[in-house]
């Protein structure tokens, strides 16, 4: 999934997918990776949502800084849309989302109510790229449903819709979009997070640009998990500089080759699986910009 070529093709028909769910739903649940909420979003969300309402979630929460993902929430709030930060691995504010939900189409709500129209369960569609937890989240939130009634799965074959609690109903297929292939920053943070795998960017490149991005923004942070006795790069912008970084982890890793030097490839590995898991730290890469 995660390696799917995306050609204009491809972006029409996921366009069109998600376009025809659109008038079977009230709202559209958009997920984002909290590590990485500007790469992580489709360039062009707003024409294919059709100002369809939408609730905004930050999810995979649980490795991102959590002050960032704090300014995003105030960010996402100055742009006058709702939105939580979740974990879907384990669930932690996952039962916010069906509040939320409401919470997003409020004035619909209130105006069925006026007119004597008892409201039935807030029907969503989640969205977001390949490998943001799409999957995960509609199984929690099943889950849950499950947990409560004590019944069968929501997912009946032949029915489309999943039931969460009593007071919304999801799609049972997610919506999948597509992040923003063109810029060159955007696909390492996404390699670096492991949205995008590894055969479309050298493993080391990817190491490479994290480090440098981590050099800049959590060096405290990288320098006490693998105990560095270096000092942090001088100049970023010089690559002797990194890649000596890479190798001083590489060493403390034992990443090494016959006459003792580092093994460059085993070293980027370790750097990027300690950062896709979270071993390094909770690790934001992007902050929203403030206008
Ligand atoms: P999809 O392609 O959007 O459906 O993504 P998946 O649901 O398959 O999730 C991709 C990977 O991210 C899986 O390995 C999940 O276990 C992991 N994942 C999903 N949500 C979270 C989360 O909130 N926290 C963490 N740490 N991992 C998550």
């Amino acid at each position: 999934m995660s390696s799917i070529q995306w050609f204009p093709g491809h972006m029409t028909k996921a366009r069109r997918q998600i376009q025809e769910k659109l008038k079977l739903i009230d709202l559209a649940i958009e997920l984002l990776d909290a590590r990485i909420p500007f790469s992580s979003r489709n360039p062009m969300i707003d024409e294919i949502l059709l100002g369809k309402p939408r609730l905004i979630i930050l999810n995979k929460s649980d490795l991102a800084d959590p002050r960032t993902t704090e300014q995003w929430m105030d960010q996402f709030k100055r742009e006058g849309h709702v939105s939580i930060a979740v974990d879907s691995s384990t669930g932690t504010k996952v039962n916010q989302i069906p509040v939320l939900a409401k919470e997003v189409l409020h004035d619909k709500i209130a105006r069925q109510i006026a007119k004597g129209i008892k409201p039935r369960a807030v029907r969503g569609l989640i969205v977001g790229i390949p490998n943001v937890g799409k999957s995960t989240l509609i199984n929690r939130l099943a889950g849950r449903s499950i947990a409560a009634t004590g019944d069968r799965p929501g997912v009946t074959k032949g029915q489309q819709w999943i039931k969460v609690g009593t007071e919304m109903e999801l799609l049972d297929t997610p919506g999948i979009l597509w992040p923003k292939f063109e810029d060159q920053l955007v696909g390492y943070r996404l390699a670096m997070t492991g949205a995008i795998k590894e055969q479309i960017l050298n493993v080391e490149d990817i190491a490479f640009f994290a480090m440098k991005e981590l050099s800049q923004r959590y060096w405290d942070t990288i320098a006490g998990r693998y105990e560095l006795e270096v000092p942090p790069p001088s100049d970023m912008d010089d690559p002797d500089e990194i890649v000596r970084i890479m190798e001083a982890i590489g060493r403390k890793r034992g990443c090494l080759i016959s006459g003792g030097r580092v093994d460059l490839e085993k070293a980027s590995g370790v750097i990027l699986r300690d950062l896709r898991s979270g071993k390094l730290g909770r690790i934001t890469l992007e902050a929203p910009e403030f206008a």
